[in-house]
């Protein structure tokens, strides 16, 4: 059991997210400000934005008011100080990486990743010399020796996808906070479900293209951060060295800068306002979409773990049969998102069970308010090779799933009648 075991109000989250997007007097709907430059008052109110210390728009590659909003909005979701609304969800996670990290650090990656964040890891900053050393969620004897070892940062995802792997999340925080190491959560499967930065972690990731936007919409990405502590806080450890002037200048919001100075700036992952409206209008309904998609993947886990034929299984933490069901029964009791997995046995019955499917669309979206589907080894991951695919829990005959807004009985009849005309 772990402090997760906080229940997620939907009723509270719905009430604050539909009146923090909208506004009481003048427009409801946020306003959309695409403008890429903004003028100053003067050239000392200049100097004055430049140095932080005036909170006036700087010029849009380093943020903009709709942006700023929707930031605010994620931040009250998350229980967190900030955020830097991105470009996309890979945006949000190149730009915490460049921000913390430089060549000969290493950093530990925990479970099975999205396929963008496993070749980011593995061939972008391999390739500028950030080596890394993965394991699986419970290998706490390697977790913490490498944490002993002194790593730079520890990155996992909520919930493993398309693993559907669940982490003992409380106990990889606490670790992470006893060694003094930052920890970055991709928390995309799982926005309000679970809320990582009020037990404790340092960094939330989010892909909003995914349930937040939920509309197919938008691509954009979100990083939240936890205010700096006035003493003793990690990030004074000597390991973070190259970042002590900005902690001691900056102080609780120290994050931001890190992140904006140090990546946003050179590398402009920022993301654009019109995306950042789409996204907001996606935030309200949120909670609605979160409890009503998660009750649904049950049903439809427990009806399709029921009638499928031989030779056609259906995966998810809550059925009995899954090696995560007890921890998901404690940890992630409202469901741990939209995700469930499929598997035919061998790639042509999976391409024929796809291919006879009415109402799912094939796509390599998730978190969408329709049924998706898609072939794993064929499509995200073709590229990596079988000790990589072994790792992440994807074999021949996978078809990850991400569960819509639709009637579940209708869900649940479209892969019926696929899997019978196997
Ligand atoms: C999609 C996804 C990403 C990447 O997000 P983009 O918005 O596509 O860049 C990262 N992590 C997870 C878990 C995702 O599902």
């Amino acid at each position: 059991m772990n402090n997760n075991t906080n229940i997620t109000d939907f009723d509270y989250f719905n009430t604050l997210l539909v009146h923090s997007v909208g506004s009481k007097v003048g427009p409801i709907a946020p306003s959309v400000i695409p403008s890429a430059a903004f003028g100053y008052q003067n050239a000392e109110e200049a100097e004055g934005i430049f140095a932080a210390e005036v909170n006036k728009p700087l010029y849009a590659r380093v943020g903009n008011p709709t942006n700023a909003k929707l930031e605010g909005i994620v931040a009250k979701m998350e229980g967190a100080f900030g955020a830097i609304a991105t470009s996309s969800g890979m945006g949000a996670i190149s730009m915490v990486c460049t921000a913390f990290l430089k060549t000969g650090d290493e950093i530990l990656c925990i479970g099975g990743f999205f396929g963008g964040t496993y070749s980011l890891v593995n061939e972008t900053l391999a390739r500028f010399g950030v080596t890394n050393t993965f394991c699986t969620v419970d290998d706490f004897a390697h977790i913490e020796s490498t944490l002993q070892k002194g790593v730079k940062m520890v990155i996992m995802e909520s919930v493993g996808n398309p693993s559907l792997t669940l982490p003992d999340v409380q106990r990889i925080i606490d670790l992470c906070n006893q060694y003094e190491t930052l920890l970055m959560i991709d928390n995309t499967a799982t926005p309000l479900l679970l809320r990582p930065l009020t037990m404790g972690a340092d960094i939330v990731v989010h892909s909003s293209t995914k349930n937040m936007s939920g509309h197919s919409a938008a691509l954009g990405g979100i990083a939240v951060f936890r205010a700096v502590k006035e003493e003793g806080d990690k990030l004074l450890n000597a390991k973070y060295a190259d970042v002590h002037k900005i902690v001691k200048k900056m102080g609780k919001k120290a994050f931001i800068p890190i992140c904006k100075k140090r990546a946003m700036r050179d590398f402009g992952m920022t993301a654009n306002a019109f995306g950042s409206f789409m996204t907001m209008v996606g935030l309200e309904t949120l909670s609605l979409r979160v409890e009503r998609i998660n009750k649904s993947v049950e049903t439809v886990s427990f009806l399709l773990d029921e009638a499928f034929p031989d030779g056609v299984s259906v995966n998810h933490p809550c059925l009995s049969s899954s090696p995560d069901n007890a921890r998901y029964r404690s940890d992630f009791a409202q469901g741990c998102g939209p995700l469930l997995s499929i598997d035919c046995g061998t790639k042509e019955r999976a391409f024929k069970f796809l291919n006879a499917l009415e109402l799912v669309i094939l796509t390599a979206n998730i978190g969408d308010n329709r049924t998706l589907a898609l072939h794993m080894t064929s499509t995200i991951y073709s590229d990596f090779n079988e000790d990589a695919r072994q790792f992440l829990g994807v074999h021949e005959g996978l078809i990850r799933v991400s569960i819509g807004l639709e009637d579940p009985k209708s869900i649940v009849e479209d892969f019926l009648q696929a899997a019978n005309a196997l």
